[in-house]
């Protein structure tokens, strides 16, 4: 890791926030390699031994956060019982030991979080965090107002109700309709059941974003760093 400030050092070990941090500095609380420092533009760098009121702060690892354009055809698992491909050979590419965010059905496409950062993981697949999670489902037919609006309210299925946050046509086509749902939760196959369980069966799934991070121009089987922004956002 390249050199960081010192207030954002002090911060990302959890000694403090920025600002406060900030003023441990100016009020020389804070030395680096020994030295007293309270100046705020001041850096570390990696090895660099940073003390507070004389006790060693070490901040936690870095962890690292990908986004991987998942297709069709892949398990979300790092190994198949079965022989099929799994994300594990995309997650090789980070030379980072991740795994992924929740699941995505074989057959279906698109935004997967890969990270080594259990506890947002934890956080970002819980249901209580009410994460946001947009798909595209092509569906067999035409589905009309009143099936769009049973949706809409929610749908009792075998594990209990499922009630998504927002359900629009996003295409209509001859034989087929695209749906755009919102759900906040990540139950298994929740959209091929919910949609299944009004009569409009899904033949495509794709999910565009999670948890507000899009695929935007990655391609299937591309994967790219989140930014820091984005990462902040999530947790
Ligand atoms: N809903 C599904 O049916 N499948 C997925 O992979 C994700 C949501």
């Amino acid at each position: 890791m390249a050199a960081e400030r010192l207030q954002k050092y002090l911060a990302r070990a959890g000694v403090a926030s920025r600002r406060h941090a900030e003023e441990l500095i100016t009020s020389g609380r804070v030395t680096v390699n020994n030295e007293k420092v309270t100046e705020l533009g001041s850096k570390v760098s990696p090895g660099d031994l940073v003390m507070v009121d004389g006790s060693l702060v070490t901040p936690p690892e870095e962890s690292s956060y990908f986004l991987l354009y998942k297709p069709v055809g892949v398990v979300t698992t790092l190994s198949d019982p079965q022989g099929r491909p799994t994300v594990a050979s995309y997650i090789e590419q980070t030379g980072k030991r991740l795994f992924p965010v929740g699941r995505l059905d074989y057959d279906a496409e698109g935004a997967l979080l890969v990270t080594d950062d259990g506890a947002l993981a934890h956080k970002l697949t819980h249901p209580s965090f009410q994460v946001p999670r947009t798909y595209l489902a092509k569906v067999k037919g035409s589905p009309d107002a009143a099936t769009l609006d049973k949706l809409r309210g929610g749908v009792r299925l075998e594990d209990g109700m499922a009630t998504p946050l927002s359900v629009d046509v996003f295409e209509r086509a001859e034989r087929n309709t695209w749906l755009k749902l919102v759900v906040a939760e990540g139950r298994p196959h929740l959209v091929k059941r919910l949609c299944a369980a009004v009569g409009a069966p899904v033949v495509r799934l794709y999910r565009p974003s999670y948890a507000g991070v899009s695929v935007d121009t990655l391609r299937p089987g591309e994967l790219r760093p989140l930014s820091d922004s984005q990462v902040r956002q999530l947790q």
